[in-house]
């Protein structure tokens, strides 16, 4: 196990170290949530209040073309299609991960027709929306157990939902290999990359993917609520139609047409005008992946994992997760009965995880603001908290909504 010292040792070699500086991080808080709801980065803030002082209120009208917000979604998106390993043009900064998942799943099963398919425990908004397209379709919606292959779906399924890393385990996809097998299937995979972006090195064109969605407010670090994003390869855009069309997905929008005709290029899934504030925020927030090799930033995630995990196995906790060394996403998940007073008294602490029934304490790192001192220092705390039982207080056992 490693010692303080060694930690400090860690973070003095880390290359993404200095990252940890542009982020508005608060004081005396070591934040494990970044997975749920990232630390804004301080560009993310200036561009906010750019967009807001400086375009919306000086420059009004004329910023759709001078401040550039008509393109942002396309701009920006370009950005995002170098974090996820897909060229400039693929990728779209639009609505969010729920709708990006209708809108291409509904167009890719009024392409071909057939079945749809998600996994039982997937993050539930994605099997509530599928099962949703599937009443209004027609289509048959099979709820198959956690790691189906594709190879196993069952017969006629056309459209399979899976998350990149999944967000309760960390279990991370074989990319690769469920393309392979969903290619000589004859279906599609859409990939769900909310728990991914931003800190899997993710390389989807190599690995053979058409399809993805990712959220933009997790390890993006774009605010709540920010814009999700929608990956369509280029050769599939021109031949599926947007299931919700709308006059800024069409060719010509300012030729206020009254028949609809969709632009070929990935504008063609945009529906209404863009919500600029905030895909300024996420503008801005990505920037603090100029310059990152994101090998790095998933080594180092996995680090930060492994040592937590570490203690957590000395301390006889069960992990709910990919142990120590293997490979997973930016999360840790141990389980205790007590979990949730654990959590509380942890963040009463100033350390921040969150819980997930019944019994699941979840800690998201992210590589560009924490360091292993922090994540060895809440490993710490996480001992003593257990070892003095110092959750035993009802401020911390009675449950509150949490999120
Ligand atoms: C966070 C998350 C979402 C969020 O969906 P929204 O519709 O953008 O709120 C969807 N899927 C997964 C796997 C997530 O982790």
């Amino acid at each position: 196990m490693l010692t303080r010292d060694d930690c400090r040792a860690l973070d003095a070699a880390d290359p993404l170290a200095g990252k940890r500086d542009l982020f508005a991080l608060p004081e005396g808080v070591i934040y494990l949530d970044g997975n749920s709801l990232g630390v804004p980065p301080k560009a993310a803030l200036a561009r906010l209040k750019q967009a807001a002082e400086t375009e919306w209120a000086v420059g009004l009208i004329r910023s759709w073309n001078e401040a550039g917000w008509m393109d942002l979604p396309l701009t920006l998106g370009a950005k995002l299609a170098r974090l996820v390993g897909v060229d400039d043009d693929e990728v779209i900064a639009v609505d969010t991960v729920t709708i990006n998942l209708f809108k291409l799943a509904g167009a890719l099963l009024n392409r071909t027709p057939g079945g749809i398919a998600a996994e039982a425990g997937e993050f539930p908004t994605d099997n509530h929306v599928m099962e949703g397209l599937a009443r209004f379709t027609g289509a048959k919606m099979h709820r198959v157990p956690a790691n189906t292959r594709p190879a196993d779906l069952p017969e006629g399924v056309r459209v399979f939902i899976k998350s990149g890393v999944h967000y309760k385990s960390a279990e991370m996809a074989d990319f690769a290999g469920y393309e392979r097998e969903a290619a000589a299937r004859g279906l599609s995979v859409i990939w769900d990359l909310s728990h991914a972006t931003g800190l899997v090195d993710l390389k989807l064109k190599d690995w053979g993917a058409k399809y993805a969605v990712g959220c933009g407010y997790k390890f993006l670090s774009g605010g709540p609520g920010a814009p999700a994003f929608l990956y369509c390869a280029r050769e599939e855009i021109g031949q599926l139609e947007h299931p919700i069309p709308g006059w800024l997905g069409h060719k010509r929008p300012f030729g206020f047409e009254d028949a609809y005709e969709p632009d070929e290029t990935i504008v063609r899934w945009r529906t209404s005008s863009p919500s600029i504030l905030a895909l300024s925020a996420l503008d801005g927030a990505v920037s603090v992946y100029d310059g990152v090799d994101m090998a790095q930033v998933e080594a180092k995630a996995g680090k930060l994992g492994d040592i937590l995990l570490e203690r957590a196995q000395a301390l006889g906790l069960d992990a709910a997760c990919p142990g120590p060394g293997a490979r997973r996403g930016g999360h840790v998940v141990l389980r205790h009965e007590d979990g949730y007073a654990i959590v509380q008294a942890l963040i009463a602490r100033g350390i921040i995880g969150d819980f997930r029934d019944p019994d699941l304490m979840r800690f998201g790192f992210n590589p560009l603001y924490n360091s292993h001192v922090e994540v060895f220092d809440a490993a710490e705390a996480l001992a003593d908290v257990i070892g003095t039982r110092a959750w035993d207080r009802p401020e911390f056992t009675a449950k509150k909504a949490v999120t």
